[in-house]
């Protein structure tokens, strides 16, 4: 089982494509390990506009989560209030290793 590294659903496998395939986000990877497609909106463009808090990123508090990208267990985590329909809040996680950054709902 693989999971979205964007959203952390669980991936479709799409036998025909040959390619993982996220429900929610519309996240999708090749079998062959490269990424096929990846929606742009404005919500994913608010993981790179991460500037007022990569600055405090050492004082960031750290937690125990597996980094989707290099397997290492821990991640600086903070919240980001979205201002959609519904204003949820969104986690974001930061490697302490490779720097990969991934969010989750919550
Ligand atoms: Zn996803
Ligand atoms: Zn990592």
């Amino acid at each position: 089982m693989k999971f979205c590294p964007k959203c952390g659903s669980a991936l479709i496998v799409d036998r025909k494509e040959r390619a993982y395939r996220c429900p929610r986000c519309g996240y999708e990877e090749s079998m062959e390990g490269g990424i096929l497609y990846q929606r742009s909106t404005p919500e994913t463009d608010k993981i790179v506009v991460v500037g007022e808090e990569e600055r405090n990123l050492r004082t960031m508090p750290q937690v125990t989560i597996e980094c989707p990208k290099c397997g290492n267990n821990k991640a600086y985590w903070w919240m980001v209030q979205t201002r959609g329909i519904d204003e949820s809040t969104t986690q974001f996680y930061r490697c302490t290793k490779c720097g990969y950054t991934w969010r989750e709902y919550t």
